[in-house]
């Protein structure tokens, strides 16, 4: 019956390895997806900023054109400064040097908030480049964590699905058929440890005193009586295989 037990626990432990290697995949497969449409997000982000910036980037270069026409406009009308003949024309000219000045300083004011503006805007798009690109680097180290995972996990899946024929023939075929279809009912884990404390560790419930000296006694299979897993005392197992591998040997 050890040996039986002993069985049921590598048969769990093979499920729990093809168990993993398709929740991997799955992970993968969810994980590239969203990882995909973060990138997008952050690059429509970044393309937005970016034109964003282009924008502000247009407005400066009007300003600064504004501004040498204003310096421009000063410039002609000094120049008929010579040719005022009456105090009306002088008054004229005054005025329009005062607009022109006062154009220059307006726009020059509106230049330099501009460029703060711009400056504050190209430093904001750097960072988040430089956070993009973190970002990009730890999604794909996660991926290849998970694709090495997957392949390290198929490399050794021939020989798991060999060694569960193996095991599948040597274990009665009721068992084998009970063990897979509670495998299929209770989330892939059909075979669990008693814990110390007597709890069964699929479900946490506690077991009850007599059932776990004859789990603990080994000589039959016990059932969990409310998830129906098979209860193993696996230090019991672990001394015992030595054993019987030494047994054998
Ligand atoms: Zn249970």
């Amino acid at each position: 019956m050890k040996e039986t037990l002993a069985h049921l626990m590598e048969l769990q432990a093979i499920e729990d390895e093809l168990r993993d290697l398709r929740q991997t995949k799955n992970r993968l497969e969810a994980l590239t997806k969203d990882n995909a449409e973060t990138r997008t997000i952050f690059e429509e982000m970044l393309a937005e900023r970016a034109a964003q910036i282009e924008e502000v980037r247009a407005f400066c270069a009007e300003k600064e054109e504004g501004i040498k026409e204003a310096e421009e406009n000063t410039r002609r009308a000094r120049s008929r400064l010579s040719t005022i003949t009456s105090q009306r024309e002088l008054t004229a000219l005054n005025k329009e040097l005062d607009v022109a000045r006062r154009q220059n300083s307006q726009r020059s004011e509106e230049l330099l908030k501009l460029m703060e503006q711009l400056e504050a805007a190209q430093a904001d798009y750097e960072k988040k480049q430089a956070e993009f690109e973190a970002l990009k680097q730890q999604m794909a180290e996660v991926e290849g964590e998970l694709v090495e995972r997957i392949a390290s996990r198929e490399a050794g899946i021939t020989a798991q699905r060999a060694r569960q024929q193996e095991l599948r023939k040597a274990l009665d075929p009721g068992l084998f058929s009970r063990f897979n279809r509670t495998v299929k009912a209770r989330k892939g884990v059909a075979v669990v440890p008693m814990s110390q404390d007597g709890t069964c560790t699929g479900c946490r419930m506690q077991i009850p005193p007599q059932q776990a000296i004859r789990i603990q006694r080994m000589a039959s299979i016990e059932y969990c009586q409310h998830c129906r897993r098979i209860l193993v005392y696996t230090e019991g197992l672990e001394g015992s295989s030595v054993e019987a591998e030494a047994a054998e040997g």
